[in-house]
């Protein structure tokens, strides 16, 4: 069975947006979420070769500096026809400006040279890892995933990174053309389509309780 989580938690992120997602999941469990950056903490080389690998490198670095639970993520796009990539270069295809519009060209330059051009042939994932960190070294880890296919031109300016480009097998709009509550929402609200959303929903489901 796995661990429960409770009182007061780190989330191992220096990115405000981030933070406030997971304070917004957590604060229905009530889990007090402060964060890596606001504690000053240094942030760990991600030198993992998964998306699991590199999200526990985080949670473990932070609960240990801690002594508290410790929670962290790692995300990205994986494209079948590329080999997996960006992968966990993800965020490093854009830098050092963050200009998604050129990763997201890089990509689609990538996938005209392979004559990828049906639906099949473009193939994708974001997949988001959840790591769950004690001070006595004990993890807990959730993977969610979502397929779908590229499009090419991008759609829509909702949400951020390669949202425009990705289409959610079994929907006509990308997230770029997708509320945040479509993207992100939890049940009874929304049906937690997005890779975080589904690894919060297990992580949920397995270390925390309603307050
Ligand atoms: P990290 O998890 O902070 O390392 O960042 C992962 C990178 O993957 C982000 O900078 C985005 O480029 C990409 N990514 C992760 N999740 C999403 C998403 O929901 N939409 C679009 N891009 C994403």
């Amino acid at each position: 069975m796995a661990r429960g989580l409770e009182g007061r938690v780190v989330i191992a992120t220096h990115n405000p947006g981030k933070l406030r997602e997971m304070r917004e999941l957590l604060a229905p469990y009530g889990v007090e979420a402060v964060s890596a950056g606001e504690l000053g903490l240094p942030e760990p080389d991600e030198t993992g070769t998964s998306f699991a690998e590199n999200a526990r490198i985080k949670s473990e670095a932070a609960a240990r500096a801690t002594q508290l639970p410790a929670f962290a993520d790692d995300s990205g796009l994986t494209v079948e026809a590329l080999g997996g990539d960006p992968g966990i270069h993800s965020a490093r295809w854009a830098a050092p400006d963050k200009d998604f519009a050129r990763a997201m060209r890089v990509i689609e330059e990538k996938l005209a040279l392979k004559g990828a051009t049906t639906p099949s042939s473009r193939r994708a994932a974001f997949v988001s890892a959840l790591s769950v960190s004690w001070p006595d070294g004990h993890e807990e880890r959730f993977i969610g995933r979502i397929d779908g296919t590229l499009v090419w031109p991008p759609r829509g300016s909702n949400g951020f990174g390669y949202d425009p480009m990705f289409l959610p097998n079994g929907h006509d709009r990308t997230f770029g053309e997708m509320s945040a509550g479509e993207k992100h929402g939890l049940p009874p609200r929304g049906q937690g389509l997005s890779h975080r959303a589904r690894a919060f929903m297990a992580l949920a489901a397995a270390c925390l309780s309603r307050a």
